[in-house]
Formats: C-alpha cells, sequence, structure tokens
C-alpha cells in the first residue's frame, strides 16, 4: 500500500503529495508547482504562503486558545464588528461564528425552526431548496439541497423538504405554493448555483420575487454565501448584485481563505430578537469560532481589504471570461460559459448541436487531464448539469496566469473528449 493511499476513503486520484504553496501554486514533494485554478475547493483567495497568517495564527495560539463558543472574546469582537460594519448588508445585525460551510447552513435551518417556534408556528419546520443546489454535507443539509449523487447513498435519512425551479421565479413560486407555504420555515438559495450547477445564475426577477413571497408568508430568505460570499463574484457579498437582502446570510470557504475553518452566520434582528423572547437559545459545536480561526479570518479580510482584492476579482473575473470566450465559444463540447467575478463555470456536453452530454463522464476524466498538465480546476454538476468546470483561483491571479489556465484547461479538455470518444 503506498503512503498517500491509507489517507481518505476514496481510491487515490491525485498522483502526489502536496508539501506547501505560493500565490495561485501549490507545490508538491517531488518538485512540481501546480497551477490551481479552483483555489481548492474555491476557498483560496488572497493566495498560498502569506506570512502574515502564520503571525496571526501564533499570536491567537499564545492566549486563551480556546473559549466556550457563546462568550465574546477580543478576537471574536473584532472579526464580528469587520464583518457587521464592512462586508455585509447594513440590515444584518447579529453575527454567530462557526466552524464551516456546512455548520453555518445547518445552523440556519435550525434558526429558521427556533424562529418560527417562538411565533408558535410548530408545524412550519420545511426549509425550501433548489432543484439543482447543495448546501453542505451533514444529513440535515444534503437533505435540504438537492445534488443527486451525494443524496443517493441517504434516501431514508433524508426529511422530505420542498424543492423549487432553480432558474425561474414563475415557477419556483408555483412549487412553493404548491408545498403549501404555511409548513415552510425558510427558503435557501445560492445566489450563483455553485457545485451543482457550474456558476449558474437565475433569472433577474428571481430573487426579488421570492424575497416578496417569503416576507408575506413570514417565511425566511436564507442567502447561502459559502462559495459566493467574501469577494469571490467580484461584490463583497453576491446579494449586492441581486438587490435584495436575505434574514439570514451564512458564508464560510472564503472566509478563511482556506487558512482557518471557519464560517460565520449573519441574521436580521428581528429574527434573533424573536428566538431571544422566546428564552430560546442556538446550540453551538465545541469548535465553533475557535480563537485561532477567528484571528487568521480577521486577517484574511484585512489583506483582502488592504489589497482592494474584491476589485481585482471583478476585473480578473472579467478578463478570465473573455479568455474563456475567445478559446471556446465555438467549441463543440462548450454549451456555455457563465459566472461572476471569478466565479465562472463552463458547462460542458457531448455535442451541443444536438445537447447530448457526457452524463459525469467527462468531470471523472478531466481531474486527471489537468492533474497530468499541473494544473487543477475544480469540478461540478449534478443531474440537470452533469459536466462543469468551475473556475475560482485566488484573487491575486495575473493575466499570464489566466492565459496559462485557459491554455491548460482546452488542451485537457480536448484529450479527455478524445479519451471518451468511441
Ligand atoms: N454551501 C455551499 C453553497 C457550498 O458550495 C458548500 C461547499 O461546497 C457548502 C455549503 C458546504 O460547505 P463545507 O464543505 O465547508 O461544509
Amino acid at each position: 500500500m503506498s503512503r498517500e493511499s491509507r489517507y481518505n476513503f476514496t481510491p487515490g486520484l491525485v498522483p502526489f503529495t502536496v508539501s506547501g504553496g505560493e500565490g495561485v501554486y501549490l507545490h508538491t514533494s517531488d518538485g512540481r508547482k501546480i497551477l490551481d485554478g479552483g483555489g481548492g475547493a474555491i476557498v483560496a483567495n488572497i493566495g498560498y504562503g502569506r506570512p502574515e497568517i502564520a503571525a496571526a495564527a501564533t499570536e491567537a495560539l499564545t492566549g486563551a486558545a480556546y473559549v466556550i463558543p457563546p462568550w465574546p472574546t477580543e478576537n471574536r469582537m473584532r472579526l464580528v464588528e469587520r464583518i457587521l460594519d464592512r462586508w455585509v448588508p447594513a440590515e444584518l445585525t447579529r453575527c454567530f461564528l462557526v466552524s464551516g460551510g456546512s455548520e453555518s447552513v445547518d445552523t440556519a435551518m435550525r434558526i429558521a425552526r427556533h424562529y418560527q417556534v417562538s411565533k408558535g408556528r410548530t408545524d412550519r419546520w420545511r426549509v425550501a431548496g433548489r432543484v439543482t443546489s447543495y448546501h453542505g454535507a451533514t444529513i440535515a443539509t444534503v437533505a435540504v439541497g438537492n445534488h443527486d449523487a451525494r443524496r443517493a447513498p441517504f434516501g431514508p435519512l433524508l426529511a422530505d423538504h420542498p424543492k423549487i425551479n432553480s432558474l425561474s421565479a414563475d415557477a419556483a413560486l408555483k412549487d412553493l405554493e404548491a408545498a403549501d407555504p404555511s409548513t415552510i420555515s425558510a427558503v435557501i438559495l445560492e445566489p450563483i448555483i455553485g457545485s451543482s450547477g457550474g456558476a449558474l445564475m437565475s433569472d433577474d426577477d428571481y430573487w426579488p420575487r421570492i424575497r416578496e413571497f417569503c416576507t408575506d408568508h413570514d417565511i425566511l430568505l436564507i442567502s447561502d454565501e459559502v462559495m459566493t460570499g467574501y469577494g469571490r463574484t467580484g461584490k463583497k457579498m453576491a446579494v449586492e448584485h441581486l438587490g435584495v437582502t436575505p434574514d439570514i446570510l451564512v458564508a464560510g470557504k472564503g472566509l478563511g481563505g482556506g487558512y482557518a475553518s471557519i464560517g460565520a452566520v449573519l441574521a436580521r434582528e428581528s429574527v434573533v430578537e424573536s428566538i431571544a423572547a422566546a428564552n430560546d437559545s442556538v446550540m453551538f459545536f465545541t469548535s465553533s469560532g475557535m480563537e485561532v480561526n477567528v484571528a487568521i479570518a480577521d486577517r484574511v479580510l484585512q489583506i483582502l481589504e488592504a489589497e482592494d482584492l474584491v476589485n481585482r476579482s471583478a476585473r480578473m473575473g472579467a478578463y478570465l471570461m473573455a479568455r474563456l470566450e475567445d478559446e471556446f465559444s465555438d467549441h463543440p463540447n462548450v454549451a456555455d460559459i457563465r459566472g461572476r467575478g471569478l466565479l465562472v463555470g463552463m458547462e460542458l456536453v457531448k455535442d451541443r448541436s444536438v445537447g447530448t452530454t457526457f452524463n459525469g463522464a467527462l468531470i471523472k476524466e478531466l481531474p486527471h487531464e489537468l492533474l497530468s498538465r499541473d494544473c487543477w480546476i475544480y469540478q461540478g454538476g449534478s443531474a440537470h448539469y452533469p459536466d462543469n468546470l468551475l473556475f475560482g483561483p485566488a484573487f491575486v491571479i495575473n493575466e499570464s496566469e489566466i492565459d496559462q489556465l485557459v491554455a491548460i484547461a482546452r488542451a485537457a479538455l480536448d484529450a479527455a473528449v478524445t479519451k471518451l470518444s468511441p
């Protein structure tokens, strides 16, 4: 058995061991430099190898390394103030720190339930999610999401949450009415559907009309910004593109920039007030908001601010989109290129002239072709959009690195398609 095969529960895909990183490159023990066009799992935003982060971690660990999650600490207060004052819509006035994306969604689902119970509506527990969506890997978040392959083994464990049309407001509202709004505690949406849809965006009126529906029925609107938050789409939060403020906003990934395991749950005052007035409280995980993670996240946000990296994400995203369009707009296996900022998806098909797909086979093959060319791009796909490449490099990427990324993507795609063609 190789040293690498003892790690992880799935058979080894990766033919190297990572030993370090700098900027948009990961370094391997055998001396390779991997161009990371996916920021890992759309996480790295300030780039790898930042010494300031190591300093912030050391400082936090030399203090009170563990403090029970509900207690305020100087580190927590600094981060909460930074997030609430500078990063999210002003209507979101409360912040709770957690340890990652799935925990943030799970917490939001529980908050929605606490809220409805605090209003005396004990029949309301279901959380409506989209037909194409991914919200995490815990049983509750798998149930509310709808990534078919990731749900498949768990059928009997998954609660029956309503599913709504992903792209059209008219159809989604019909689905919500049919599901009986009086049973629904919250609607959860990704502003741009990430890993299950390859940066899929809905119609312009989608969010405003769902917002109106939720307000009318006192259903909480949750924006899942685990992938889109903290500058990924070229705005601080992706809801800024949509002209809508949710009742709860959850985030993870980019908040820690790949240096910390952290997420945040932001809520309106009215939500928290109602729960508090009912003398209820929201349970934490033991390692929610750990001091070291909080101190690192604060430093990550400081770097994003000081280096104007959110605007850079918008600028480099526009360049990446233009380069992908140059290279792939006539490609027979590329059906669509879409996204915002440095979250760009490319929908891959077998033959775009007749609309046939590879049904997931292409994204199984592509990582081998990419990694053999010293490059990584995140993949996505679920039932309706089975094969997608999801570009999401760190915001520090430059034009020549983007040119290199697009050239490798082209070579890898053509090689993978050739392999799959009879
Ligand atoms: N929500 C969205 C939109 C995601 O993309 C993800 C992860 O990809 C999650 C939730 C779950 O986050 P984590 O994997 O950090 O638990």
